[in-house]
């Protein structure tokens, strides 16, 4: 019998701790918690995490630091918006707008996560890069467990779970 390794349409559940190398503060972990399940070749992961654990086996344990076109990419500027500030009245109701604020606006393909990074009496200016843009990444991960997907999964594009039962 051959052993596994991660590879296409393996479901690879991993352990991770995701740091920042020049602070060392963590930004991720799955510690505490089920390990992550993924259907590896299907863009389910930023590319560099799965390129670093191509061929590893169950118990390997890889570091690595990714360089930010690996991880997130680098930074947009064309993802930075200004909005009116009346488009918030309903939020403010509610909630104190402060920078560094994490929202969500509804955009026609679904919700659009943004941070505050500016805020004027008129104007808020949303940045809808991701929160890790621009950054390079170092994970510590453990590979735990390797299956093969099953035809629902391959055909869905992602795992259903650490036993593929799990279905959404
Ligand atoms: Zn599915």
């Amino acid at each position: 019998m051959t052993e596994l390794t991660v590879s296409e349409n393996m479901v690879a559940s991993v352990h991770y701790t995701g740091t920042l190398p020049e602070s060392g503060e963590v930004f991720d972990s799955s510690e505490g918690r089920e390990p992550l399940s993924f259907l590896v070749g299907h863009k389910q992961m930023i590319p560099g995490f799965e390129e670093e654990i191509m061929g590893a086996k169950v118990g390997d344990k890889k570091e690595f630091t990714l360089p930010s076109e690996r991880a997130y990419g680098d930074r947009d500027e064309a993802a930075v918006q200004q909005i009116a500030r009346e488009q918030f009245a309903q939020l403010e109701e509610e909630a104190t707008l402060e920078v560094g604020m994490q929202l969500v606006a509804q955009g026609q393909e679904g919700p659009m996560p943004f941070i505050i990074s500016e805020l004027s009496d008129e104007m808020v200016t949303a940045d809808f890069n991701h929160a890790l843009a621009g950054q390079a990444l170092t994970f510590n991960v453990e590979i735990v467990e390797l299956r093969e997907a099953t035809g629902d999964e391959q055909a869905h594009g992602h795992a259903h779970g650490p036993d593929g039962q799990h279905h959404h």
